[in-house]
C-alpha cells in the first residue's frame, strides 16, 4: 500500500527527520489560510497523487495552466491561485499513464534554498532478502535513467540482518554523497532514522528524491515516497487509516475487500486461477499464443463460493476483458466450488464474453457436470495448454 508525500512527510517528522513545515488542503478555499501559516517567502505547491515525477508532469485542462504538478510561488496569493488550479483537475505524468490521476489534494510546503539535490532509498533486495540502501549523487531526476545512463554514480549495499545497521553505513552514504563536516553527522542520524522507519512500519520502499543540501549547509528531505508490505498492515492500524482509496484501482480495491489476490492489467483474457505458480503459469502461456493476461487473480486454496463469485464478478467489470479462462487445479479447492462460483456470478452478472474452463483434481467430475448441466456456453478444455489456445482462439479468432 502507498500513501501520500504529506503523509509520508508526517511520519518522517515524528522520528525526527528534517523536513519542511507544511500543509494539506482538499478545498481551494483553505488554500489562502494554509499559506499563510507558512513562513515564506517562497512557497511550494504539490500535487499528492500515487505517483513520482509530478514537476515535471502535465494537466489534461487547460484551467490548471502550463506549468507541472509542484510548482514555486512568491506570494500567499500566488500559492493558493496555484492549488485552485490544480484541484481537481487530472496531472499526468510517466508514472500515472495516459489516463492521468485526478488531484484531490493538495500540500503547500514553506519554500527552500536547493544548493544540491542528491538521492537516497531504502528498499527490500529480493534477490538478498535483505533491506538495501541506494544513494546517489544525481538527485531530482529518475533512478533509473542514472541506473542506466551513469551507474557508476549509484551506491548500493545490504544492510545484515543480525548485526543491524551502524554508524558506518550513514558515513559510507554521506561521503558518496560528497557530504562533508557536519553534513556527515546529519546524514548518519538520517540513515539511522530512515532505516528505524522502514523497520518498524514494515515498509517496503521508501524513496527520497531529492535529499537536499540547502544552502546554509544543513540537509533536508523535499520528497518522500512510500509503500508498506500490506501483508503486515494488519499491525499497522495508523499506517492502515492512511489509505486514499481513490488513489487504487476499483477493481483491486474490490478485490482486497475479499482477501482476494488480484492485480490489475491492460491485457484482454481475464484469468480465475487457483495457486499463485499456477496463476503465473497462466498468464505465460496466454501470452505464449499471443494474448494478454487481464489480471492476475489467485483465488487461494479455500476459497468459498462467495469469494469465487466476487473474483468473477470483478473479472466481468474490467471492459477489456475479451474472453475468461478458468484453470482450477483442485487440491485443497475444490473443483465443484469453482464451478458453482462461476454459475452463481453468471446468473447476476450475465456472461457476454467466452469462457473456457478447465479443471482437474478434486471432485473435477462433480464440477463438470454442474457446468454442463448448467447451459451456459462454456468451453471445455482438457489440460493448461489447451485451455490457452482455445480462450486466445475464441478471444482473436
Ligand atoms: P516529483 O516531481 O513528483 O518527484 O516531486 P518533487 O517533490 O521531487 O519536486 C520536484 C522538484 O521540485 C524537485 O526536484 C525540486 O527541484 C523542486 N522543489 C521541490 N521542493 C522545493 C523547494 O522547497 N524549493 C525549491 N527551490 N525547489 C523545490
Ligand atoms: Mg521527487
Amino acid at each position: 500500500m502507498n500513501i501520500h508525500e504529506y503523509q509520508a512527510k508526517a511520519l518522517l517528522r515524528s522520528y525526527g527527520v528534517p523536513v519542511s513545515d507544511g500543509r494539506v488542503v482538499m478545498r481551494a478555499e483553505e488554500a489562502k489560510t494554509a499559506a499563510g501559516e507558512l513562513d515564506g517567502p517562497l512557497w511550494v505547491v504539490k500535487s499528492q497523487i500515487h505517483a513520482g515525477g509530478r514537476g515535471k508532469g502535465k494537466f489534461k485542462e487547460p484551467e490548471a495552466g502550463e506549468k507541472g504538478g509542484v510548482r514555486l510561488a512568491r506570494s500567499v496569493e500566488e500559492a493558493s491561485e496555484f492549488a485552485r488550479q490544480m484541484l481537481g483537475r487530472t496531472l499526468v505524468t510517466i508514472q500515472t499513464g495516459p489516463a492521468g490521476k485526478v488531484v484531490n489534494r493538495i500540500y503547500i510546503e514553506d519554500g527552500s534554498d536547493i544548493e544540491r539535490e542528491l538521492y537516497l532509498a531504502v528498499l527490500i533486495d529480493r534477490s538478498t532478502s535483505r533491506i538495501s540502501f541506494v544513494a546517489s549523487t544525481e538527485g531530482g531526476m529518475s533512478i533509473e535513467d542514472v541506473a542506466h545512463e551513469t551507474p557508476e554514480k549509484i551506491l548500493t549495499f545490504d544492510i545484515d540482518p543480525a548485526t543491524g545497521l551502524s554508524d558506518f553505513h550513514g558515513r559510507r552514504v554521506a561521503f558518496a554523497l560528497g557530504l562533508e563536516g557536519g553534513q556527515v553527522k546529519q546524514c548518519v542520524q538520517i540513515v539511522k532514522k530512515l532505516y528505524q522507519l522502514f523497520v518498524d512500519k514494515d515498509m517496503e520502499m521508501l524513496e527520497i528524491n531529492p535529499l537536499v543540501v540547502l544552502k546554509d549547509g544543513n540537509l533536508k528531505l523535499l520528497d518522500a515516497k512510500m509503500g508498506f508490505d500490506s501483508n503486515a498492515l494488519y499491525r499497522h492500524a495508523d499506517i492502515a487509516a492512511l489509505r486514499d482509496e481513490t488513489e487504487e484501482d476499483p477493481k483491486e480495491l474490490a478485490a482486497s475487500k475479499f482477501d482476494l489476490n488480484y492485480i490489475a492489467l491492460e491485457g484482454e483474457i481475464g484469468c480465475m486461477v487457483n495457486g499463485a505458480g499456477l496463476a503465473m503459469a497462466t498468464m505465460d502461456i496466454i501470452k505464449l499464443y499471443g494474448a494478454e493476461p487481464a489480471n492476475f487473480l489467485d483465488v487461494g486454496g479455500g476459497a468459498t463460493k462467495e469469494k469465487v463469485t466476487e473474483a468473477f464478478k470483478i473479472i466481468t467489470s474490467d471492459p477489456n476483458v475479451k474472453g475468461i479462462l478458468v484453470n482450477i487445479f483442485g487440491g485443497i479447492m475444490r473443483c465443484d466450488i469453482i464451478a458453482e462460483g462461476v454459475l452463481t456470478a453468471v446468473k447476476e452478472v450475465g456472461l457476454k464474453v467466452p469462457l473456457v474452463v478447465r479443471l482437474e483434481g478434486t471432485n473435477v467430475d462433480l464440477g463438470k457436470k454442474i457446468i454442463n448441466e448448467s447451459g451456459l456456453n462454456v468451453i471445455a478444455a482438457d489440460n493448461l495448454s489447451d485451455a490457452a489456445q482455445k480462450i486466445v482462439k475464441a478471444v482473436k479468432g
